[in-house]
């Protein structure tokens, strides 16, 4: 939920909440289209009617837990670029550089507490108008929330739980490294017990396990797996990045403005970086035997950097920043500013080197 760089083409925009885009995931309609016939076979056309309504509840519901992730992410300051409701439940993508483990913990307990109190709200209503139609209804948006919430508070990565172990273990230890591979771990031991339930189960007691569930839970079970293997290559990832700075691969730069005559260009203490209006140039040679007027203005033999490729990143800071940087704006080099002002450039190939080492 927190890459900014995936694009969410494998979507239909629906609405925006506050702002930002709500998308429903194309692995919905699947689901949707499951739960219709599974609900509705055997009970004919009415069947039918009603599954297509328990998988319209699940969406809202999905959509309520997402909007509420989304919704303290943007209370506590943080940039929320998407929300996607999809097969699990959905995602929603946020910038988490400027995340803390309590920020982190909240912005994960909001989903889970929303389906909680949506269960809470359909529970007391289907009391309320017992024995009719709007009471089954209001009794099924009370069961799905309360599953979805229960299933997503699993303290188990990529789950809302396993966040709110990540942000624990983080907390205390004062590593999120740490609160990955445990929450990572933890996922993995899920899947595991999935699968067993799934599989194991049926046999210990002594009964052919189903196909169905085989299939429903083998499908939950992977996608859990891979998450939590993202989450645990991260921490390792994290951990070769402790205790490195910036400053071991930061190369100085000199600013120049882009409407200097390249006549007047003379050596510069740093690597010359051009800037001209918002954008960010690197000099290249004009190449063997050309010969360029002096007052052509260097910004015509800059090229220029990806929009997105500039990171406040000051000396001594970790590299982090500037390497989610590189991955979010596809740009092998990024400029690196220290209160607003450029001072150097990091690039791909000594990160590489420095971190192969
Ligand atoms: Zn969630």
């Amino acid at each position: 939920m927190t890459d900014p760089s995936r694009s969410p083409s494998a979507g239909l925009r629906i609405a925006s909440i506050a702002g930002v885009p709500v998308y429903l995931g194309w692995s919905w309609f699947a689901l949707a289209a499951v739960i219709t016939v599974v609900v509705g076979s055997g009970a004919g056309a009415v069947g039918y009617v009603i599954g297509l309504v328990y998988a319209v509840v699940l969406l809202l519901a999905v959509l309520a837990h997402e909007g509420a992730h989304a919704l303290m992410a943007r209370r506590l300051g943080l940039v929320v670029h998407r929300v996607v409701a999809d097969f699990l439940g959905g995602h929603t993508a946020f910038d988490s550089r400027a995340l803390t483990p309590g920020r982190a913990a909240a912005v994960a307990a909001a989903g889970p507490l929303t389906n909680l109190l949506l269960a809470l709200v359909g529970w007391l209503g289907a009391q309320a108008v017992q024995g009719t139609m709007a009471g089954l209804v209001l009794g099924g948006i009370g069961w799905v929330n309360l599953l979805l919430a229960l299933f997503n508070l699993l303290p188990a990565l990529p789950l809302d739980g396993g966040q709110i172990l990540e942000s624990l273990v983080w907390g205390v230890t004062g590593r999120r490294a740490s609160g990955l591979l445990v929450a990572g771990w933890a996922g993995r031991v899920l899947a595991v017990l999935i699968v067993l339930w799934a599989v194991g189960l049926p046999l210990v007691q002594g009964r052919t396990p189903d196909l169905i569930r085989i299939v429903w839970a083998g499908f939950i079970a992977s996608v859990i797996w891979r998450g939590a293997g993202q989450a645990i290559a991260s921490s390792q990832a994290r951990a070769a990045l402790e205790g490195r700075t910036i400053d071991q691969v930061a190369r100085p730069v000199t600013v120049i403005p882009g409407s200097l005559p390249v006549g007047s260009l003379g050596p510069t203490p740093g690597i010359p970086l051009v800037r001209e209006g918002g954008r960010y140039l690197l000099l290249g040679s004009p190449g063997e035997g050309v010969t360029v007027p002096p007052d052509t203005p260097v910004s015509a033999l800059g090229t220029a950097l990806p929009e997105g490729a500039v990171v406040e990143s000051a000396p001594g800071d970790e590299l982090v920043p500037a390497l989610t940087t590189m991955q979010s704006s596809r740009s092998s080099v990024v400029v690196l500013t220290d209160g607003g002002q450029p001072w150097a450039i990091a690039i791909a190939d000594d990160l590489n080197t420095l971190l192969g080492s």
